[in-house]
């Protein structure tokens, strides 16, 4: 494994993630949503910042961006389409662009919905998913921009990772998500053994991300949706819930 992850709570709910090439050294750092918190993580390693991947175009996932360019001028990296509403881009990419970061490449996944521009990173090498907005544990992003047919063929697109894949997303929503997943679909008992465990991290204060895809797999309403009438009729629930 030579990227490692590690979340940084930001506001109230949002995690940026840090991640580190372990064979060079290289760190960068998904949807910083505020300075501060990134610069002290980064502090604690000993490290500069070489790398800012953005998913989508939303403050609580971008508004740390000018602090931390004017600090360390890493690589910006976010989608073309969006780039006129992104932070100023040095690398812009779409959907299967590689990106290098030291000995890793992290994959460019198009999954709108949430927004039209919302893009997702897959780093095969270290198994890490960051989804921002589009898949919360137990759940999946509001449909801002896009529709619940986008939405749903954009979470097809993780169909392909393997089960061990660590989701790092937007938002620590899994107790909330919780609730609601387990009124869909109340004799699951991987959904009810998860509950739980979230609720103990939770009462701790710990964060309940990342998660395994496999995990999700088992127990998320909206990945087990078996066709995008059926995930539009999920979100509309969990939109009035
Ligand atoms: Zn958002
Ligand atoms: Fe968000």
């Amino acid at each position: 494994m030579t990227v490692t992850v590690q979340a940084i709570p930001m506001l109230s709910d949002n995690y940026a993630w840090l991640l580190t090439d372990e064979t060079t050294g290289k760190t960068g750092i998904v949807d910083p949503a505020e300075a501060a918190p990134a610069i002290a993580a980064l502090e604690q390693l000993g490290k500069r910042l070489d790398f800012i991947f953005l998913t989508h175009h939303h403050d609580d996932h971008v508004n740390g961006v000018p602090e931390l360019v004017n600090k360390y001028h890493p690589i910006v990296v976010g989608n073309s389409a969006d780039s006129h509403r992104l932070p100023k881009l040095d690398i812009a990419v779409h959907e299967g662009s590689m990106v290098d970061f030291g000995t890793a490449r992290l994959r460019v996944i198009e999954t709108p919905g949430h927004t039209l521009g919302h893009i997702s990173y897959y780093i095969a090498d270290g198994g890490i998913l960051l989804p921002g907005d589009t898949l919360f544990s137990l759940g999946c992003g509001r449909l801002f921009e896009g529709s619940a047919a986008q939405m749903f063929s954009s979470m097809a697109k993780y169909h392909d990772l393997p089960d061990d894949t660590l989701v790092c997303a937007g938002h620590e929503y899994s107790a909330s998500n919780a609730a609601f997943a387990l009124a869909m679909d109340p004799e699951n008992q991987a959904l009810q053994r998860r509950a739980k465990h979230i609720q103990s991290l939770r009462a701790k204060g710990l964060p309940t991300l990342p998660v395994t895809i496999g995990e999700e797999r088992a127990t998320n309403p909206f990945i087990r949706a078996k066709d995008a009438d059926t995930f539009g009729l999920l979100r509309m629930a969990k939109d009035q819930f």
